[in-house]
């Protein structure tokens, strides 16, 4: 494949809440930025969609981790972010190696929850964006509203590039405010075909005011126009597409565009402005890391000059080809063949083959460079978020920090057989998406996995059961509960064995006390010098952390607890590492049990949307299960609703929401924190578990 010019290369991702059209767009992108090799053998009323189910079947476009498309000479790769909201961590991961984002919005329901996430995180990573308010003919659909609600609920800044003619059934095209024409699209072939018309004299006075309205946002962001303008001296297109361009890239302004996917009308536009306003790889900052043997900062810049660096965005395990690793390379070439430092895993790994994702083929490259997304062929232990660099120049490019898993589900492999598919296949998917934990339960033989939610299990699970075929009995899905301690408490033990031969000999005093939330284990050693050699002190950290893992109340995971060992003794020959292990154990369960241990259970931000006449039903409901009401907002005859609520009682939330409002009312769910289960509660919960 042809090289292209770093300048003309867009690394994108395309945003959005589920439901927005962005499947359809993404399908048209890759149906007109191929149109050239497919014009002649397109038969009206089958080519596009069959040419896009075998697309779909070979599994590397729309589903695949990256794709590229070529539009006007630029080449643009389009790399998948997920859109639900339990995978947020998956979001934030393909935002770090992105340039620059398409934002989808429905001009029916405009900015819904899950988009202002989706937008918050985008602005987290300063990507720069453009909108495009999709479903334009759609009952419902308005541009102007769906504007009303960015400012509001996005606080941003749109600047209106585009506005529709007309909406719903009589949607024909979009007037262009900076060319001041009216574009329409054909009917036939699917919109491959577009044409300009003069702004229609009913129109024009709209279009004049958003017009000025333009000069005047663009004029805000750039002197050299505001001269020209109050000198009136002509502004011309160009001035303006720069000027927005340079906007968006410092991601101070947000172009505006419309359209209907669906009806086939907006996306060469679309395409157009992805070119004109956002970032190549060269207009975004250098990438800074660390460099892991000095320890101090570093930095990449876009260049083949500069040492090699990447980041693994994706593993995709291939039934061909085996395990993918998607890759953005930052600075620097590779060539097939040779070897990259894993700087996570401090290991070398060799980059066998390199093919890039295009549109509807994968192509073997020999090599790839600064700016550019590939896929690599040869990685064995890489995994998703971890930096490849070379040894000489060894940087660390900070990963996205995980949210905590929150439930779990235990699974009981049917046979011997499907018990040592299920560890290979546990692995391949770990790799694919670290978000997700495993643990092995000894006393009942299940393995329990645990994600950010109800949908990350049934992915996980569902591809288990369908792509590895793991046959297996799959429990009900639980809080992933955790424990921890309210006081502080001392303890002591002398672990003595006289059994014949080498005895054992330990002795630890302990004192446990509570740390802050989300800081985990913390471990100090003040033993006065000497009482306990040095050479024994991560022997007993060890058995401390081994202690946790198994709490003292449910055998849930300790957390949050500073341990600090304070005296000790020991004997000269009878004294080991397990000895102290064993010591540091059981003096940590001694005191957790004496500190006042309790259970924490997640709580989740929860966002409700319901019409109006069934507020009164969802909000009683919501009440029932725990909820802290924050606050409520107006929205159009809907109103908004916002609480904290643990997560335990929000199973099978969906349906009696549906239920309550005739399937009006929507929420959005995410992880807020672990904290205390009510006392009652945990009393009922512990009877449970323990059985009395
Ligand atoms: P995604 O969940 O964001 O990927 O959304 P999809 O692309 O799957 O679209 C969701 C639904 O909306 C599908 O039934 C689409 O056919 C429909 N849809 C998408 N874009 C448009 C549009 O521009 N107009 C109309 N009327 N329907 C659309």
């Amino acid at each position: 494949m042809e090289k292209y010019q770093l300048e003309n290369v867009r690394n994108i991702g395309i945003m959005a809440h589920i439901d927005a059209g962005k499947t359809t767009t993404t399908e048209r992108i890759l149906f007109y930025t191929g149109k050239v090799h497919r014009v002649g053998e397109v038969d009206e009323g089958s080519a596009t969609m069959d040419w896009m189910e075998q697309e779909k079947e070979r599994g590397i476009t729309i589903t695949s981790a990256a794709t590229t498309c070529v539009w006007n000479g630029t080449q643009i790769n389009i790399i998948d972010t997920p859109g639900h909201v339990d995978f947020t961590v998956e979001v934030e991961r393909s935002l770090m190696v992105l340039d620059g984002a398409i934002i989808i919005f429905s001009a029916v329901e405009g900015v819904e929850p899950q988009s202002e996430t989706v937008w918050r995180q985008a602005s987290k990573y300063n990507t720069p964006r453009i909108v495009f308010i999709n479903k334009m003919d759609r009952t419902g659909a308005d541009f102007y509203r769906t504007i009303g609600m960015m400012e509001e609920r996005l606080t941003t800044k749109p600047v209106l590039v585009q506005i529709p003619l007309g909406k719903e059934e009589k949607f024909e095209g979009i007037i262009d405010l900076i060319h001041m024409k009216v574009i329409k699209w054909q009917d036939k072939m699917w919109g491959i075909d577009y044409y300009e018309e003069e702004i229609p004299p009913d129109y024009l006075n709209e279009a004049s005011e958003y017009r000025e309205l333009l000069i005047e946002k663009v004029c805000d962001f750039d002197e050299n126009i505001t001269r020209k303008y109050v000198e009136e001296e002509p502004i011309t297109e160009d001035d303006i597409i720069e000027t927005i361009r340079k906007g968006t890239i410092e991601n101070k302004l947000q172009p505006v565009l419309c359209g209907s996917a669906f009806k086939n009308k907006g996306v060469q536009k679309l395409l157009d402005a992805v070119v004109d306003f956002l970032p190549s790889p060269l207009d975004r900052p250098p990438i800074e890391g660390t460099n892991i043997v000095t320890g101090k900062p570093d930095k990449r810049f876009a260049r083949n000059s500069e040492p090699f660096s990447a980041i693994v965005f994706k593993i995709a395990t291939d039934f061909h080809v085996g395990k993918l690793a998607f890759v953005r390379v930052y600075s620097g070439e590779i060539e097939e063949g040779k070897s990259v430092y894993n700087t996570n895993l401090k290991k070398h790994e060799r980059v066998n083959r390199i093919l890039l994702m295009h549109a509807n083929k994968r192509r073997q490259v020999h090599s790839v460079s600064s700016g550019n997304i590939a896929a690599f062929i040869g990685l064995k232990q890489s995994r998703t978020g971890h930096t490849l660099s070379t040894l000489k120049h060894p940087i660390i490019f900070e990963t996205p920090t995980f949210p905590e898993p929150v439930i779990s589900v235990a699974i009981e492999p049917l046979s011997q057989q499907d018990s040592e598919k299920l560890g290979s296949t546990l692995r391949a998917l770990h790799d694919e998406d670290p978000t997700f934990e495993v643990k092995y339960d000894d006393e009942t033989g299940q393995t329990i996995i645990s994600g950010m939610g109800e949908l990350h299990l049934d992915v996980l699970l569902n591809r288990m059961i369908r792509e590895f075929s793991v046959k297996a009995k799959i429990g009900n899905p639980h809080v992933a509960y955790k424990e921890t301690i309210r006081n502080q408490q001392f303890a002591e033990e002398k672990f003595v064995k006289q059994t014949g031969g080498k005895g054992q000999y330990a002795h630890v005093k302990l004192c446990l006390e509570p740390s802050t939330r989300g800081k985990g284990f913390i471990f100090e050693n003040e033993v006065r010098e000497g009482r306990i050699p040095k050479e024994f002190i991560p022997a007993v950290r060890k058995g401390i952390y081994e202690a946790m893992e198994n709490g003292v109340l449910a055998g849930f995971p300790m957390v949050d607890i500073k341990a600090v060992l304070t005296d000790g003794s020991y004997h000269s020959v009878d004294s080991s590492d397990i000895a102290f292990r064993r010591a540091g154990s059981i003096a940590f369960y001694k005191a957790a049990e004496a500190a006042s241990p309790v259970l924490l259970e997640p709580v989740m931000e929860l966002e409700i949307i319901s019409p109006e006449m069934y507020l009164g039903e969802v909000i009683k409901d919501i009440q029932s299960r725990r909820a802290q009401v924050l606050g409520m907002r107006q929205r159009e005859g809907s109103r908004i609703i916002e609480v904290f609520v643990p997560l335990a009682e929000m199973f099978g939330y969906a349906t009696t929401l549906r239920s309550l409002s005739q399937g009006r009312a929507v929420y959005s769910m995410q992880f807020h924190k672990y904290d205390f289960v009510p006392q009652e509660i945990q009393a009922k919960l512990l009877k449970r578990i323990r059985g009395y």
